[in-house]
């Protein structure tokens, strides 16, 4: 794989990051996932809009304007062609001695690397997938996509380990988010999702998923969602880049709704797939 590195397009057995790098010692920066279907990255002016928001909240200059981004990224995908596939971007505040306060006169470190998108199992898509309900342990800026996913990787683990697929965060009684997905979830027939403040990330699926079933005229509404509505819901969906819009169809070991993928997420997931084909026309 060839990856981009400050500069540089090369290897990645020949990519040197310092250890004195702030990434790695204090988890000081911010990230971006792309998906990228038919060589066309989806909502890329949105995602760049994310990147810049987090970088300018954890006060990082922003390397690149929005064309350098979009250069690189192009250069990028060349280098690494393949099918659907999503670009991973993380800049972090540089390379200094060990300390906390930002180091004056440094160059942030600028990564960006293409994975490919392993298309989602036909038998989730029929089953759905697991979920399991856990405290969320993260900090109050969950709005800005940090490098510093420690509580997101215990909650997924725990997700895993208990035989599930996703965690759903719970902070003072109200379902936030999955460890690494939004949550949406269909009640009396009308979707709900959380709305946007700094306990959640503000996913571009998400954005995405509430535009396509409000233009197709679909019940929606933006609306906290206590952790009781998960066990009485008809539905629940967790959005994200690479995995879409995955129905959880158990939750703690009970059945969601009917016990497989809603009729409401049907139609959903029907825009989307037609949205992602409109995308790779273009
Ligand atoms: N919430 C969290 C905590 C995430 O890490 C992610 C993506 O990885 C999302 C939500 C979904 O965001 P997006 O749809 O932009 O991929």
């Amino acid at each position: 794989m060839i990856i981009y590195l400050n500069g540089e397009f090369v290897p990645e057995t020949q990519a040197r990051v310092s250890v004195f790098d702030r990434g790695f010692l204090f988890g000081d920066g911010v990230y971006e996932v792309i998906p990228v279907f038919g060589g066309r990255p989806l909502r890329l002016a949105e995602h760049l809009e994310r990147l810049t928001r987090s970088l300018a909240e954890v006060r990082i200059d922003n390397p690149h304007d929005r064309s350098g981004w979009e250069s690189l990224f192009t250069t990028l995908l060349e280098k690494n062609p393949g099918g659907d596939r999503s670009l991973y971007v993380q800049v972090t505040r540089g390379v200094a001695r060990r300390d906390h306060a930002f180091p004056t006169g440094v160059r942030p470190t600028v990564f960006a690397m293409v994975n490919p998108i392993v298309p989602q199992n036909p038998a989730v898509l029929e089953q759905g997938v697991a979920a399991v309900v856990v405290d969320d342990h993260r900090w109050s800026r969950c709005d800005i996509k940090a490098i510093t996913l420690l509580p997101n990787v215990l909650a997924r683990q725990e997700a895993l380990d208990a035989g599930a697929t996703e965690a759903i965060l719970i902070r003072q009684g109200l379902a936030t988010e999955g460890a690494a997905s939004n949550l949406f979830v269909v009640g009396d027939g009308v979707i709900v999702t959380p709305p946007k403040d700094r306990s959640l990330l503000p996913g571009i699926t998400r954005d995405l998923v509430v535009e396509l079933a409000q233009e197709a005229g679909l019940p929606l509404m933006e609306s906290t969602i206590p952790e009781q509505s998960l066990r009485v819901a008809e539905e629940i969906w967790l959005t994200s880049s690479t995995r879409e819009i995955l129905p959880v169809t158990r939750l703690d070991g009970r059945p969601v709704g009917a016990g497989v993928p809603g009729p409401v997420w049907r139609r959903v997931h029907g825009l989307y797939q037609d949205y992602k084909a409109r995308l790779r026309e273009t």
